[in-house]
C-alpha cells in the first residue's frame, strides 16, 4: 500500500507539472503572437530592418526560378543558287562558275526598259511635272546586275522583261 500511494504521489507530482509546463507553453505562444504582431505591424525601424532581408529573399527566389532560353529566332539558311540564270533580283549566294568560290553577289542597277514604258504610261496620264521620271529612281523597275566580288566578273542580267 505503501509504494501506491508514493506511486500516486509521485504520478499526481508529474500531472501538476506537465500542467505547469503546458501553462508556461501557452504563456510562451502567446508572447510570440505577440513579438509577430508587433513585427508586422511594425515598429518603422524594425520594418525597415526587416525590409532588405525580404528583398533579399526575393531575388533568392528569383535566382532559384528555372531560367527558360527560348529557342533561337528561326532564320532560314540562305539559299546557295546554282545556277547564275536562278538570281534574284537582290544580293543572293552562288559559286562564281568563273573562280568558283562561294559568293554574295554584288548587286547594280541601270534603267532598263521597264522603266521607260513606266515613264511613258505615266506620261500618257499626265504626270509631266517630274512624277515620269520617279521610275528611273525606283530599283524595283530597273534590271540586277550580279557580279561576283572575288573575280569582279559579271554573272547574271536580273531583266525586269
Ligand atoms: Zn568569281
Amino acid at each position: 500500500m505503501i509504494t501506491d500511494t508514493t506511486e500516486n504521489a509521485e504520478l499526481e507530482a508529474i500531472q501538476r507539472e506537465l500542467e505547469s509546463l503546458s501553462l508556461q507553453k501557452k504563456d510562451l505562444l502567446d508572447k510570440q503572437e505577440r513579438l509577430n504582431l508587433t513585427q508586422h505591424n511594425g515598429v518603422p525601424s524594425l520594418y525597415n530592418h526587416d525590409s532588405p532581408p525580404d528583398t533579399m529573399k526575393n531575388k533568392q527566389h528569383q535566382d532559384s526560378e528555372p531560367c527558360y532560353m527560348g529557342a533561337p529566332p528561326a532564320v532560314p539558311a540562305p539559299k546557295v543558287f546554282t545556277d547564275v540564270q536562278e538570281l534574284p533580283s537582290y544580293s543572293a549566294k552562288i559559286r562564281c562558275p568563273h573562280c568558283h568560290a562561294f559568293v554574295t553577289t554584288e548587286v547594280s542597277y541601270s534603267v532598263g526598259p521597264v522603266s521607260w514604258l513606266v515613264c511613258t504610261m505615266s506620261i500618257l496620264l499626265g504626270c509631266v511635272a517630274g512624277c515620269c521620271l520617279i521610275p528611273f529612281c525606283m530599283k524595283n523597275f530597273k534590271d540586277v546586275h550580279h557580279k561576283c566580288p572575288n573575280c569582279r566578273s559579271h554573272l547574271h542580267t536580273v531583266k525586269k522583261l
